[in-house]
């Protein structure tokens, strides 16, 4: 149903959705000052009208609260940035990016881009740095997220295109998932392949991933391989099926070149060996191959756990050499589909913007492109320059030995984002220049820039993306651009004509009229080749909606499959095989550091939560930074649920709070990528980002985000805070609050000497019936009365009404305060206790319990005859239906596990929405429906 349908004063705007490479159309509606609300699209082809909890509540996150809307300029390192106008921003940026240029050439910059830019956007900045400046330090945090499936879509079919369609999980028989949660990462498209598999029963998905995550609980199959042997597993399936005269040699002798090679190298890879290896059954190795030799067609989806690896590049590729050892590409149902990750990675390589690429999936070290692309930029003969530039991990290392002096950073968070973040905020503090250019002010490398450019962002800007199955879409404004900020291709345009013009060079190739204009330039590169759009136009994406690439002007639409006719544009037109020997590892355990991290991401967020963390609906899954551990390990080291640990990789460490989790082997660990140091205030560089390393792929540049060898401690706090209180139920005012207890945290000393007493500090969100914003601190010792009563001003809780209780050594204090019996505020602190009781508060406060008939009784760390609560974790957003919640009732329900779920539905609604809960609410419903003696997760 329309959103603005019964209001006459409200409009919808088709867009697309910001976050992954599915690349969802969005209705928003609009009252013309705000977003007010978004459905899905039903008339978009990626989504067909659903959208996942993310893309459900984009509106909620539109505010205008830590929104940069102005420019900022700082003149040196040590003083506060100041406002300045755009005239007085592009003077000083341009005078440094050309003196730098003059005294120490083009090379001595670089601009770090994002895979969320629009391809507008990419294509002006890319023009910029290659044809006005010549730099081809261009790269994109696109680096760190599929560079390894270019390099091997690049060396093994000829192009850099996904040759798949979203259709084609309609139409597969097999299904292999691999180094993707994609229930949590690509939600609509994991219904869709739900949906899929309720019509066709007889389809089978099998899921390679060391955790079992809830994609691997829902698969048929669960090879649980151990961190970075993916290699070794895709060379025992390939032996397995030479060995058992499955390869199809009619199509490998005429589509394919390199076989005998391969077959030669996995001649030793047999199941055995790789049963070993990668710590799975033999025997489930066996039927992964077995299943592959009989399925008449062969889908693998894959995405982060191959490409984020030091082999990422040969982890694809051996996953390639099986769909091309048994023809399982070019035909419906079939290929090798890696998931894009950003929402628009793809359009960004199609643009050239990697620092060894130019328009139209062309080469900087190749002369006819560098010639070709000169001529249409209209840029001097020799201005592109033939070296390729820096990639994303050389480029840091540039910054940080002096070789690169100004660096321009776009709608992307580095500081939090790249692996060893000591490293990156060294180079951030030692470069001369930084710029960084985005929509929102407080990200974790915002505080590094010397200029603070402000740009548009969803909702605001206009141009196209391209998702993962190669389908161009239109991206709408909804609304005007707020304050002064502006595009990011009219900011990159504008100081490219006037950086032109001081450098003395024209500054016509950097005149735009509109983002049109761009789109057309960036069109006429694509002429001829492999992604050709030359038939696509803005008018025509109006009246025929998203297209898939290639588009031609010949074609009467897009194309959905590509290689269906068993030509490849390699040289030679066949598809090659590569040998992959197995790699383990850069970084193995030992006996100092004999966990195995492994990072990855949560449902309900996105990177680093610049966008995704601004709605406390989003922190009601996994409300604070956890490290995930086995069971069995944690109780080894004497680690129970909420304990503090210390983790500790060779290159640095942070404190956390541990959760025990199933889903891990023993002797490995995992850590949500999201969280910086806006979260963990304990230090500056705090995500999981201090423990990974910088080793790259030697192919595809992309960094080993996946995977370091940690130890972990159990730490003692000598005295421990857990605090909350609920906000206004305004859009910003949860992320205000946040804010004053962040600077309020920051400005606390200990009552030991300096603040290196504090261990542990986060401030959170969580939703409730009005939001709340949560503190948690560990330290060695208390704070002094003075500070504490600081933070319970800023708490509310100075207000006379508070309920007070001191003890007589004053190490233990808890104060609460009510609204009409319903907890507003508290702050408990003294002994590890606290925590437990403060979630118990918390859970009242959830849920606007009152509690009058407690009175002082609350006071008491256990309120007599009630359970405490300890899992507030929200499954369903939409209904808001809490884990803890679901499971009692589930025990409740009689009968099967899709009987139980069936009834929990129709009483709670929960998953009948977004349906990003239903996997989840499925494994609980099992996991019920198999252990009679379940109870409900409550401690008394
Ligand atoms: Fe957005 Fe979710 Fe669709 Fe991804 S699956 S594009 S996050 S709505």
């Amino acid at each position: 149903m329309s959103l603005s349908g019964s209001d006459p004063t409200l409009s919808e705007v088709p867009t697309v959705c910001p976050y992954c490479g599915v690349g969802c159309g969005v209705l928003a509606a609009t009252d013309g000052e705000r977003i007010i609300g978004v459905r899905g699209d039903p008339d978009h082809p990626a989504n067909h009208g659903r959208l996942c909890t993310k893309g459900s509540t984009l509106h909620l996150t539109a505010g205008r609260y830590g929104r940069a809307l102005y420019p900022e300029l700082r003149e040196r390192r040590g003083i506060n940035r100041r406002r300045v106008s755009w005239d007085q921003a592009f003077d000083h940026l341009v005078e440094r990016f050309a003196s730098t240029i003059e005294q120490s050439g083009p090379d001595s910059v670089a601009f770090y881009l994002s895979g969320q830019l629009l391809t507008e956007d990419y294509h002006v900045f890319n023009k910029l740095s290659k044809g006005i400046i010549g730099t081809n330090n261009v790269d994109t945090n696109s680096r760190l997220c599929m560079s390894s499936a270019v390099a091997a879509y690049k060396v093994s079919l000829g192009a850099d295109a996904p040759p798949c369609s979203y259709e084609d999980l309609d139409h597969a028989d097999l299904v292999v998932i691999a180094g993707s949660n994609m229930a949590w990462t690509h939600p609509v498209l994991f219904q869709r392949l739900e949906a899929a598999r309720a019509s066709r029963p007889k389809m089978k998905v099998v899921v390679i991933d060391p955790r079992r995550t809830e994609t691997a609980a829902a698969a048929d199959l669960h090879l649980q391989i151990l961190p970075g042997t993916d290699v070794a597993l895709f060379n025992a399936v390939l032996h397995q099926l030479i060995w058992t005269d499955a390869v199809r040699k009619d199509f490998v002798a005429a589509c394919t070149e390199g076989f005998p090679t391969v077959r030669d190298a996995v001649r030793e890879c047999s199941t055995t060996w790789a049963a070993r290896v990668c710590g799975v059954p033999e025997a489930s190795i066996s039927l992964l191959a077995t299943m592959w030799q009989s399925a008449g067609a062969v889908l693998s989806l894959y995405c982060q756990g191959l490409n984020q690896s030091a082999c990422g590049t040969d982890k694809n590729i051996a996953l390639i050499n099986l769909h091309l050892a048994t023809a399982q590409i070019g035909r419906s149902g079939a290929g090798p589909f890696s998931l894009t990750g950003q929402p628009n990675a793809m359009g960004g390589r199609e643009v050239g913007g990697l620092a060894s690429l130019l328009p139209g999936h062309r080469e900087v070290s190749d002369a006819r492109h560098r010639d070709e692309i000169e001529r249409l930029w209209g840029v001097p003969t020799g201005r592109i320059a033939a070296a390729s530039g820096k990639p994303a991990v050389a480029m840091f290392d540039a910054v940080r030995n002096g070789e690169i002096r100004a660096l321009w950073i776009v709608c992307t968070n580095p500081a939090q984002s790249m692996p060893h973040a000591g490293a990156i905020g060294e180079a951030l503090e030692r470069a001369e220049c930084v710029v960084v250019q985005d929509a929102f002010t407080g990200s974790e490398t915002a505080r590094y820039a010397d200029v603070f450019l402000p740009a548009t962002t969803w909702g605001e800007k206009s141009g196209t993306v391209t998702n993962s199955e190669r389908r161009v879409s239109r991206v709408r404004a909804v609304l005007p651009a707020p304050g002064e900020a502006r595009s990011d291709w009219a900011i990159a345009a504008e100081f490219g004509k006037r950086l032109a013009r001081r450098l003395g060079r024209d500054a016509g190739p950097m005149t735009y009229r509109d983002c049109e204009q761009v789109f057309a330039e960036h069109r006429a590169a694509t002429v001829g080749r492999d992604l050709d759009i030359g038939g696509l136009s803005y008018a025509r994406l109006e009246t025929e909606g998203p297209l898939q690439w290639p588009a031609p002007t010949t074609a009467s639409g897009g194309t959905a499959r590509l290689y269906a006719d068993g030509r490849f544009p390699t040289a030679s037109g066949r598809a090659r095989f590569l040998p992959t020997p197995y790699r383990p590892p850069v970084e193995s355990v030992d006996a100092r550091y004999p966990f195995a991290l492994i990072t990855g991401r949560l449902r309900d967020q996105w990177h680093s939560m610049m966008r995704s963390g601004r709605t406390p609906v989003l922190h009601g899954h996994e409300a604070e930074p956890l490290l995930h551990m086995n069971p069995e390990d944690a109780g080894r080291r004497g680690i129970a649920e909420g304990c503090l640990v210390g983790v500790t990789s060779r290159r640095g460490g942070l404190a956390l709070r541990a959760t025990l989790d199933r889903s891990l082997r023993s002797g490995q660990c995992y850590l949500p990528m999201h969280w910086g140091s806006r979260t963990l205030l304990a230090s500056p560089h705090a995500g999981s980002n201090v423990a990974t390393l910088p080793v790259t792929d030697p192919r595809s540049g992309q960094p080993e985000l996946k995977h370091a060898a940690v130890r972990i401690e159990r730490l003692i706090p000598g005295w421990v805070l857990a605090a909350f209180r609920a906000a206004d139920d305004d859009h910003d005012a949860p992320l205000a609050l946040a804010d004053e207890l962040r600077s309020c945290i920051a400005s606390l000393p200990t009552k030991a000497d300096g603040r290196d007493g504090v261990l542990h500090a986060t401030v959170t969100m969580f939703p409730g019936r009005t939001p709340l914003v949560l503190v948690r601190l560990a330290a060695t010792a208390p704070f002094a009365e003075a500070e504490l009563a600081r933070l319970d001003a800023q708490l509310g809780l100075d207000a006379a009404s508070t309920l007070r209780y001191t003890d007589t050594r004053r190490t233990e204090s808890r104060r609460i305060l009510l609204d009409k019996g319903r907890v507003l505020a508290a702050r408990l602190c003294g002994g590890s206790e606290v925590t437990a009781a403060c979630d118990w508060l918390l859970g009242q406060a959830v849920t606007a319990r009152d509690l009058r008939s407690l009175g002082v009784r609350l006071l008491a760390l256990r309120p007599e005859g009630m359970a405490v609560q300890p899992n507030a974790r929200i499954l369903c957003n939409c209904f808001q239906l809490s884990e803890a919640a679901a499971s009692e009732q589930l025990v409740r329900l009689t009968g099967s596990a899709a009987d139980r779920l069936r009834a929990l539905q129709a009483t709670s609604r929960a998953g009948t929405n977004c349906g990003s809960c239903l996997p989840g609410l499925r494994s609980l419903a099992r996991e019920v429906a198999s252990d009679h003696r379940h109870a409900p997760a409550v401690v008394s």
